[in-house]
């Protein structure tokens, strides 16, 4: 346990309500979800599993129509056909997640993960017993190099985790950098874990590429992870899955058979009848909101005299560089990290952000912008003026 701690956006969010019980006045731009309502289809999927009295354990890995449904789902979005046994529901992306780290990996193996990175993702390595090994993405764009990846992998690499629409960056890999990763996968004979559970959110006329649609002998070596976490805005409910080869999804059953066993069964019936009901009119409105919102912040952020205006491509995640900002004023002076201008957003403009340092990157700032939108644009003023006072 001494290995990890706890989640750092967890520990931000803590530090913003302190703040605010503490009688302060606090925008919170931490959160890694989206203020929204529930989609109908799902609330009337949940009442209607109450009111049929379903109470009952499902398999561990998820009813079997749901992961039919899913499977589906995954057909239309890959363009080949996937079954249920290739698919396990799971609490969430995370658990999806944890199970791909159990299943694949042994003491002593390494894993490629690109930095800035969610901080789960080393974690749920170190608990495996397994090395997270590092490459940097800030000089190219966010999106990890071939080349950079080629030096990190030794005899003991054994995955590739690869996060497109990513948090905290906002980047959204291109169809170009995710062919080449997959190739490289697949040559070294390396498992590749694909998370894309921002699969949604892609603006600025970016695409989300389903890495295994671009490239199918990818497949045998792929781990597919996705939750309708945030393309549903039900952080809360817990449903997420994971697809991949039979036998990795027998290894995630027995696994969670286990631990969790199944999903929350109320949670499941609601996502299997919004499944069911093919209306994705709650999911563009998300997708509108969240595109109008980043204009709407961008236009704030252009005010920054210190900050570069982020590209925030995808996800909801404004990332800030503040490399300039952190210079410091001799070659030999102290340095000051994302952590500090963290601190003082809080305490000055009593905006919370998450500091970079928390994904392995000292000099970037996350703010979400997946709050309602009145709130983002007096939180981002404040945030803006303070940062131009930032000595
Ligand atoms: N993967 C990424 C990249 C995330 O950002 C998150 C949540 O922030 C998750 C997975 C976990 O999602 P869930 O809430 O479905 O467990």
């Amino acid at each position: 346990m001494n290995l990890f701690g706890s989640s750092a956006t967890g520990a931000a969010r803590g530090a913003a309500k302190a703040a605010a019980d503490a009688g302060h006045e606090i925008f919170d731009l931490t959160a890694g979800e989206i203020w929204s309502d529930i989609a109908p289809n799902v609330r009337e999927g949940a009442l209607s599993a109450i009111n049929r009295g379903i109470n009952r354990y499902s398999d561990a890995i998820g009813l079997g129509e749901l992961r039919e449904a899913i499977a589906k789902k995954l057909t239309l979005e890959t363009h080949q056909s996937w079954s249920a046994g290739e698919v396990a529901v799971t609490t969430g992306a995370k658990q999806a997640l944890f199970n791909a780290a159990m299943a694949l990996l042994n003491p002593g193996d390494e894993v490629i993960i690109p930095a800035p990175y969610w901080s789960t993702f080393p974690a749920q390595v170190l608990i495996a017993g397994a090395t997270p090994v590092f490459v940097q993405t800030r000089a190219s764009g966010f999106c990890p190099k071939i080349e950079d990846i080629q030096s990190a992998v030794t005899p003991r690499t054994r995955a590739i985790v690869i996060n497109t629409p990513n948090n905290p960056t906002g980047a959204v890999y291109g169809r170009d950098a995710l062919l080449e990763i997959g190739r490289f996968a697949v040559e070294h004979s390396l498992w590749l874990i694909f998370d894309e559970c921002y699969a949604d959110f892609t603006h600025n006329g970016t695409a989300h590429h389903s890495l295994v649609s671009l490239l199918p002998e990818l497949r045998p070596r792929l781990v597919i992870v996705n939750a309708f976490s945030k393309s549903l805005a039900l952080t809360g409910w817990r449903i997420g899955y994971l697809a991949g080869p039979a036998d990795i999804i027998s290894a995630a059953r027995a696994l969670q058979s286990h631990t969790t066993s199944n999903p929350n069964i109320i949670a499941q019936h609601a996502v299997l009848a919004h499944l069911r009901s093919d209306d994705q009119t709650f999911q563009d409105g998300l997708r509108t909101r969240l595109s109008i919102a980043r204009d709407v912040g961008l236009t704030v952020l252009r005010g920054l005299r210190h900050v570069p205006v982020p590209t925030a491509d995808g996800a909801f995640y404004f990332y800030l560089d503040l490399a300039g900002l952190l210079r410091p004023a001799v070659p030999e002076g102290p340095r000051k990290t994302a952590s500090d201008v963290s601190d003082f957003l809080l305490a000055r403009a009593g905006v919370a952000t998450v500091a970079g340092t928390a994904f392995g990157d000292p000099l970037g700032l996350r703010i979400s912008y997946g709050v309602p939108a009145d709130m983002l644009v007096v939180a981002l003023t404040r945030l803006v003026e303070a940062l131009n006072t930032w000595k």
